[in-house]
């Protein structure tokens, strides 16, 4: 139907009109009104300035209605959904990084849905401390003598540095080798500035030394920050200075040394796969440094949090800080982290987690079944099994290749 006559305006299809074309179910792709609404008004909206722009513009209904037909469909389909992720990058940050276990699931369900106890002591009856049983077992994990979770490792990484580099003691320094970009527009020199610390570069990219740190520290200084380069590697004529010198040097100034880790390996890499070995939160610290903070959905396997461990007086003061409320996690995200802490202090040699299972993977005695259940399903398709290798990515172990199948499709 097209109707060309007249007011070029009068040849726009009413809104109402255009939604009951669509009628509801299938054609309104499922959505609520209200946003199929918002969608046909935008396309009416937009189809009347076209037609005071060009005067004899056509405008056909049925075309009207199967392009807001479509804008419907890929507006229903930016809703987040299950996914395959078939790119052999098992922490996927696009794909949500790393499906979670249904434990933990069941764990984040049980508080969801009901009543619980996140700020409230059973045992007395009295207002309890939010967060207390994760603390205590993350502490156990990270060999620390305290620890505490935030919503993400970026935040955890504001919260250290709003806290240790403030007032007159607001300088942190830091090697100019670990200024890096982690990702999705975080950067570490923009994190300094936005948290209100300022920047002491020192040393080279490839090269800082424990002299070079000694040389900047001065009455401003309140921190040495380390960034662990989590996402990519420097090879050739490198050098950086001993963690366990640094450690003495920020002792000898009264100085936290603190590091962004990242990553968050809780138990060592190469023991779940053949691939090299990632740094813990724990080895760290046992090598000295005052504070650690990581992600909870990356090597960890578990939700989105990010994890700081370490000194007790630096944790308990990092809890004090105003802004620490406004980085808190939710329910979900706690009795979630909860039961994954409980899986790395269950003593099983991989935590019973998407994430270690996924890693810990043989070839041949794990992959290899499940490549041919796949294959039989799939061979009308002209699919093949072949070998590959896997990352374990999201900005962690660029250089880890983790033997794999693949299942090529021709
Ligand atoms: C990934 C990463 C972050 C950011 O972690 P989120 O939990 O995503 O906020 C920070 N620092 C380093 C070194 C990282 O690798």
């Amino acid at each position: 139907m097209s109707c060309n006559q007249g007011n070029p305006l009068s040849r726009i299809p009413a809104v109402e009109k255009v939604l009951h074309a669509l009628g509801t179910g299938d054609g309104a792709e499922g959505l609520p009104r209200p946003l199929v609404a918002s969608v046909v008004r935008e396309e009416i909206d937009g189809l009347r300035e076209r037609v005071r722009q060009v005067d004899d513009l056509n405008v056909d209904f049925d075309s009207v209605v199967a392009s807001i037909r479509a804008r419907l469909t890929s507006l229903e389909r930016s809703r987040i959904r299950p996914v395959i992720n078939g790119t052999g990058v098992i922490i996927h940050t696009n794909l949500g990084r790393i499906p979670m276990s249904a434990a933990t699931v069941e764990s984040m369900n049980r508080s969801g849905r009901f009543y619980n106890s996140l700020e409230f002591d059973l045992g007395t009856g009295e207002r309890g401390a939010r967060g207390g049983f994760l603390e205590r077992c993350l502490g156990l994990i990270c060999e620390a003598e305290a620890a505490t979770v935030v919503n993400n490792c970026a935040s955890a990484l504001v919260l250290m540095l709003k806290h240790l580099a403030k007032g007159e003691r607001n300088e942190v320094i830091i090697s100019r080798g670990e200024l890096i970009e982690i990702g999705g527009g975080f950067r570490v020199p923009d994190i300094l500035e936005a948290s209100g610390a300022v920047l002491r570069e020192v040393g080279a990219t490839n090269k800082t030394s424990l002299q070079d740190y000694a040389a900047a520290i001065g009455p401003r200084t309140g921190m040495i920050l380390k960034v662990h380069r989590s996402n990519f590697y420097q090879e050739g004529f490198v050098d950086e200075a001993e963690l366990e010198e640094l450690v003495a040097l920020g002792r000898d100034h009264d100085l936290p040394v603190v590091e962004d880790l990242g990553s968050g390996a809780m138990i060592p890499t190469e023991s779940l796969a053949p691939i090299p070995h990632e740094p813990t939160v724990a080895e760290r610290l046992r090598r000295g440094l005052d504070l650690v903070c990581v992600s909870g959905d990356k090597l960890m396997g578990g939700p989105q949090a990010g994890i700081i461990a370490g000194r007790a007086d630096l944790v308990a003061g990092l809890k004090q800080e105003p802004f620490f409320r406004a980085l808190r996690c939710d329910k979900l995200i706690l009795s979630g982290l909860e039961q994954v802490a409980i899986e790395y202090l269950g003593g099983g040699e991989v935590p019973d987690l998407p994430l270690t299972q996924m890693l810990a993977a043989r070839v041949e005695e794990d992959l290899r079944p499940r490549a041919e259940r796949i294959h039989e399903t799939l061979k009308p398709l002209g699919v093949r099994i072949g070998e590959g290798v896997s990352r374990c990515g999201g900005g962690t172990m660029p250089k880890a290749e983790i033997p794999s199948l693949t299942l090529d499709i021709h």
